[in-house]
Parts: structure tokens; C-alpha cells; sequence
């Protein structure tokens, strides 16, 4: 309870206009010896991904070209169901894409809820560079693509069509969880809901000149409700770059990040002193303390650099692999540690 005498105290600061927050400290990170060029990304897929970014950051090129450039992998791979082309479609049969990417200086583009277009990470770009605007959605999203010469295809692949078709068989929608449990139950090596109907590429890279870039996309919840937008368009929840400070991207039940908008999180926890792994772990953990029973029966997992180089990842539940290029290590899985 506040004591009279300190409320008097804040009054008089408020009425003389003065702050009671304490001064400003800016960051500032010791780096001595920074890791550069590197690039990380979530999930197996990321290792073609990382291959594709390495690339162009090894030969000197700029962390947001990376970035794209290894999204896209994921993207065009008709075989990968939660990503781009043969992403499992909503429960009305649409393939509906989401996509974020932020540069070096803070500029930030995204799509949500595109159809017809592969790559979403390459309109989420030109939302960023040709538009004065963030963030496109749906029939707007598509039209700008469209008219920045991107081509309509169908997104839709026989397999996926076929688990859709099995889908409707029930058409049982619960809450979220409950449809991950029922697609993908639990085997040695993955947790319900980790990696069948759900997973989003998200990727951090820092360049030779020490900039840093992210880029996310996915298509989202598998037999999602037609519209629904999952946290990966979502500057601060799905992807969040602070070229100060460092970077965060997420992947899991976009519905538990937005809660707590994870990357910005871990980002300002970071720029707090926390590293990574901790930043990573403390954002999580808001929500296993908000909503404990939730938190356990879902995956959400936060995989973050700081400015340095320095890699830490977190996540709920067991299982989340993330993948690792750096000068010393040339491209391998990582596990990473988790709550439950
Ligand atoms: N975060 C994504 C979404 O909610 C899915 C995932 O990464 O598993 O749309």
C-alpha cells in the first residue's frame, strides 16, 4: 500500500511535472568479438534455408537479402505443409499465407491472410520498400502483389487437398490445441502440435558489416478459421529487429505469442542485459505464469541474437530444433531447451 507520505510525494512530482521513472540508460553492449556473418533459423527446414542465406551473406551481401533469399527455400518447397506452396489450406479449403521481414534500420513489411502467391516474404518486402504502409492484408495484399508482377498459382497441392479432405471427414473445430492434438499426436520425437499442421520459418541473420535482419512466414494453423491471422504478420509477436540491441523470431500457437508480444519481449529483455537463452525463457514464462494450464498444453518457442552473435532459443514444449551457420559452425540442428 502506498504510505501517505510517498503519495504525497508522486503528487508533487506529477503537479511539478517531474518524472518518476528512473533516467534513461542506453545500451550498451560490450562487443569485443563479434560472430559475423551468421544465420539462424527454426525448424529442419531452416538448414536449406541457412544454406540459401549463407550464400549472400558470405560473399558480402546485405542480412535483409539473406533473409528473403532464405525464406523463400521454405516457401517454394511443395513438400513442406506449413509453409508457402502445399501449406495445408483453412477449414473452407484456402491456402492463406502470412509473412513478415524487418531490415537494419527498423523499416518493417508484412502480409497477412495472402492467397495465391508463393512467396509472401518477397511481397511483405515490397509492402516494406514500395508502400507507405507496414502491414497488407487478404484482397489488398493480393492486388498490390499483382501489381508488383508477382504470378496468381494455386497453392493448394494434391497432399494437402488430401489431409483437408480427411479433415472435413469430421470437421471437428475446437479451440486451437485440441485440433493440433488430434493432427499431430505425439511421437518420440515431436510434441503434440510441433511439427505436422504448424510451423512458421523464422530467420535472423547479421551481416559482414555487423547489421542485422529477420523474416517469418508461414501458412499458418492448419484448418485455421477462414480470416484468422496468426502472429507471424505481427511486428513484435512473430518477428522483431533492433539493430541496437538484436534480434527475435517465434514459432508455435501465434494465439499464445500475441498474448505477451514475444519478440519485442525478448528483444527489450535483451537490451535489459538478459542473454538470448534467458531473454527467451523470460518471455515464455510470462505466459506459463499467466495461464499455466494453456501454456503446458501448447508450443510456442522464441529463438533469438543478440548484436554480438551470441544464439539462445526457448520454448515451451520439447522438441523445438533450430538450425546454425556461422564461420565455426557450418549449418547444424540445435535443440532447444524448454519448460516442460
Ligand atoms: N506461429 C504460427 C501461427 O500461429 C504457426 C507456427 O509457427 O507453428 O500461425
Amino acid at each position: 500500500m502506498t504510505h501517505r507520505r510517498e503519495f504525497l510525494q508522486m503528487t508533487t512530482a506529477s503537479l511539478f511535472g517531474l518524472s518518476l521513472l528512473p533516467k534513461r540508460r542506453s545500451f550498451k553492449l560490450t562487443i569485443s568479438n563479434p560472430i559475423k556473418p551468421l544465420v539462424i533459423s527454426t525448424w529442419d527446414f531452416g538448414l536449406q534455408a541457412n544454406a540459401a542465406a549463407w550464400e549472400i551473406l558470405n560473399n558480402g551481401g546485405r542480412a535483409l537479402d539473406a533473409v528473403e533469399a532464405g525464406v523463400r527455400v521454405p516457401e517454394a518447397d511443395p513438400n513442406i505443409q506449413t509453409i508457402g506452396l502445399g501449406g495445408l489450406p483453412d477449414r473452407d479449403g484456402h491456402v492463406t499465407l502470412d509473412a513478415c521481414i524487418m531490415d537494419e534500420h527498423g523499416n518493417a513489411g508484412s502480409v497477412a491472410c495472402l492467397e495465391h502467391i508463393v512467396h509472401a516474404i518477397s511481397v511483405a518486402r515490397k509492402v516494406m520498400e514500395k508502400t507507405p504502409h507496414v502491414m497488407l492484408a487478404g484482397e489488398g495484399a493480393l492486388q498490390f502483389a499483382l501489381s508488383q508482377g508477382f504470378q496468381k498459382q494455386n497453392l493448394l497441392t494434391p497432399a494437402s487437398e488430401k489431409a483437408w479432405k480427411e479433415w472435413l471427414k469430421k470437421a471437428d473445430y475446437h479451440p486451437v490445441i485440441n485440433i493440433e492434438n488430434q493432427l499431430a499426436p505425439a511421437t518420440p520425437n515431436t510434441m503434440p502440435g510441433n511439427s505436422f499442421n504448424h510451423d512458421t520459418i523464422g530467420m535472423l541473420a547479421i551481416d559482414q558489416q555487423g547489421n542485422l535482419s529477420g523474416a517469418c512466414s508461414t501458412s499458418g494453423l492448419a484448418f485455421k478459421m477462414h480470416g484468422r491471422v496468426g502472429d507471424s504478420p505481427i511486428v513484435g509477436a512473430g518477428l522483431f529487429v533492433d539493430n541496437e540491441v538484436g534480434a527475435a523470431t517465434a514459432t508455435g500457437v501465434g494465439e499464445a505469442n500475441m498474448r505477451i508480444c514475444g519478440t519485442h519481449t525478448v528483444v527489450e529483455l535483451m537490451r535489459q542485459g538478459y542473454d538470448p537463452e534467458q531473454a527467451c525463457r523470460l518471455a515464455l514464462e510470462r505466459l506459463v505464469n499467466k495461464d499455466p494450464d494453456y501454456a503446458r498444453s501448447i508450443q510456442l518457442a522464441f529463438l533469438a541474437v543478440r548484436k554480438d552473435g551470441t544464439i539462445g532459443a526457448y520454448a515451451l514444449q520439447k522438441g523445438f530444433r533450430y538450425a546454425v551457420y556461422t564461420p565455426d559452425v557450418p549449418n547444424e540442428l540445435r535443440e532447444s531447451k524448454s519448460f516442460y
